[in-house]
Parts: C-alpha cells; sequence; structure tokens
C-alpha cells in the first residue's frame, strides 16, 4: 500500500482509471488502483504459463498446496485463469509441531473454498517418522534435509494424484534468491539448468506459474482477494545463506528497481545460448532402495537414512 507523496491524506491516483491506488508498481513507475492491480497480476501470469507452455491438453496439474500464501494465491489463480484445467491439490505433512497444523486446515479450506480434490501424504507415512523426530539434535540441517524430504514427498504424491506436472508457488524473489545461490555456490549445473528442464531427471516436471511475480505482489495479491488468516512461521531456523541472499536481493531492488526480474531474465537467456555445451548428465538408474530415479546406488533422500553411514548420512540410521 502507498503513502500519499502530495500531502493531501489521499492515497495516489491510479494512472490507468483515476480510482484510488494501491500499488506502486516501480518499475513502470505507475500506480494501481486494486481491480488494475489485480487484473495485471493476472495478466502477467497468464504470460507466465504461455511463454513457457507450462500447461498442455490432457494435463493434470498437481499444485502444491502448503497452505501459505504463495501456494493459496496459486491455487486461486490457476483456478481462475484455467477453469477448465483438470487440478489437485497435494499438500505434504513434514510433522511440524505448533506450525503444520494451522496450514493443513488452511489448505483444507481453500480446497474444500474451490472445490478441488486434496490429497495429503505425511513424512510419518512415507518414511515413518516426522521432520521434528528426524532433525532431533541437527536442527541446523533443517532445511537442506526437509528440502531434500520434501522434494521425493512431493513427487510421490503427485504420482499417486495421476498428475503429469507439479505445480509450484515459487514466486520471483525465490527464483532469483535461488539463481544467485547457484552461482555463490558455484553449481554449474544449476546455472546452466533451463526453466524448461525443470523437475527433469526422471521427476514429475514442475512448473512455477508466479516465477515473475514479485513476492510483495503475491502477497498483496491474497489480500486484496481476502484469502488470507493469520499463519504461524515454520519454527526451524531458514538457511542461512538463503537468508543473506535475501537481504542483499531486497537492499538492491529498493535502489535498483528490477534487479530481481533482471538476474532470473538473465539466467533463462544465459542457460538459452549455452545450452548446446556438453553437459557432464551422469546415467539414471533406479535407486536400490525407493525405486526412485537417481545417479547413485541410493537416492538423496535414501541416503539421509543410509545405515551404511558416509559422508551423505545427514540422519541417525533407526527409523
Ligand atoms: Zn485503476
Ligand atoms: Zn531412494
Amino acid at each position: 500500500m502507498e503513502a500519499n507523496p502530495d500531502g493531501t491524506g489521499r492515497p495516489p491516483a491510479c494512472d490507468l482509471c483515476g480510482r484510488p491506488g494501491v500499488y506502486l508498481d516501480r518499475i513502470q513507475n505507475r500506480h494501481l488502483c486494486s481491480d488494475h492491480f489485480v487484473g495485471d497480476v493476472e495478466g502477467r501470469v497468464n504470460h507466465t504459463i504461455q511463454k513457457y507452455v507450462m500447461v498442455q491438453p490432457g494435463d493434470r496439474l498437481a499444485v502444491a498446496l502448503s497452505g501459505g500464501k504463495d501456494s493459496t494465491v496459486l491455487l486461486h489463480l490457476l483456478r481462475r485463469l484455467l477453469p477448465d484445467a483438470d487440478l489437485a491439490a497435494v499438500t505434504v505433512d513434514e510433522g511440524i509441531d505448533g506450525y503444520r497444523d494451522a496450514t493443513l486446515r488452511s489448505a483444507g479450506a481453500t480446497t474444500r473454498g474451490l472445490g478441488i480434490e486434496h490429497q495429503t501424504l505425511s513424512f510419518l507415512d512415507l518414511y515413518g517418522k516426522t521432520l521434528d523426530e528426524i532433525l532431533k539434535g541437527q536442527p541446523d540441517r533443517a532445511c537442506s534435509i526437509c528440502g531434500i524430504l520434501r522434494r521425493k514427498a512431493l513427487n510421490t504424491i503427485a504420482r499417486r494424484a495421476g498428475a503429469s506436472k507439479l505445480v509450484t508457488g515459487h514466486n520471483l524473489d525465490d527464483e532469483a534468491q535461488s539463481v544467485l545461490m547457484n552461482w555463490l555456490r558455484g553449481d554449474r549445473e544449476r546455472v546452466l539448468r533451463r526453466p524448461e528442464e525443470n523437475g527433469g531427471h526422471g521427476f514429475i516436471p514442475r512448473v512455477k506459474p508466479l516465477r515473475e511475480i514479485p513476492e510483495k505482489e503475491v502477497a498483496l495479491y491474497g489480500i486484496l482477494k481476502g484469502l488470507f488468516v493469520e499463519l504461524p512461521e515454520c519454527p526451524y531456523m531458514h538457511s542461512a545463506l538463503r537468508g543473506e541472499v535475501r537481504g542483499i536481493l531486497t537492499t538492491l531492488e529498493r535502489g535498483h528497481p528490477g534487479t530481481m526480474r533482471r538476474v532470473v531474465e538473465g539466467q533463462v537467456r544465459l542457460s538459452r545460448q549455452l545450452s548446446s555445451i556438453p553437459r557432464a548428465s551422469r546415467p539414471l538408474r533406479a535407486c536400490e532402495r525407493c525405486g526412485d530415479p537417481t545417479t547413485a546406488r541410493l537416492c538423496q533422500a535414501c541416503r539421509l537414512f543410509d545405515p551404511e553411514g558416509g559422508p551423505g548420512t545427514l540422519v541417525s540410521p533407526e527409523r
């Protein structure tokens, strides 16, 4: 929401219709009213879906619904923009005490309100333990361990739902952070990965319709549409690197509007221009424990529980 720069106490007028503005688009330097802001976000999400051919005829879309802001907005937007699409919502219950119950209730209310089929899979069912139990004694690895286990759980539940695509609520801020983190880690594979390769490696293809919408615009869209209730934050410490990168990008975006968009678009252009460069892709095989595709003997998730130890073992073996 914007303050009134002219000192009259009135909000600045929408540059398109003259009604009270609710948002200043700093990239195009224009104020937008509620209706024009909502229409603008929907138009850009639609454009992203078309541009990356995210949805094709016959697709069944599993929408990863955590119950939080981004995924709640995503599900509403998809229902609105793709009224005839075959949608199912899938939720992973990691087993985080004092956090997940509220977001699961929110996810259930959202899908009931939209009349969309909803499936849930818990870490307890899939791995025999909750995330709280898995992380006992190693809370500092929470995000990397949870990330690996969530990825496998989402793929499993999307497959059970019969989906051809997995749709996630990653926004522009998430994407810009990931691009920068890949550079900072020197992760050549990920730096060169084209958006169309998302998922890949035998997993259900992943698409991200909000990847060009800044986090604050996703949040404002949800507020203007009345979609949110107050939800608790995840109690685990977030990845230290992502937190720092997020701070740096926020500062840069404030001083140089459009920075995050340029970071993401630059990676897309670079990856396309370099797509002919041979990449060291190791052959895929089936994980010896769970059968999921992997380049090693065990997939990343199974390596977390590997009783044989070794450098990949992050979690105590008993389960
Ligand atoms: Zn307007
Ligand atoms: Zn496995």
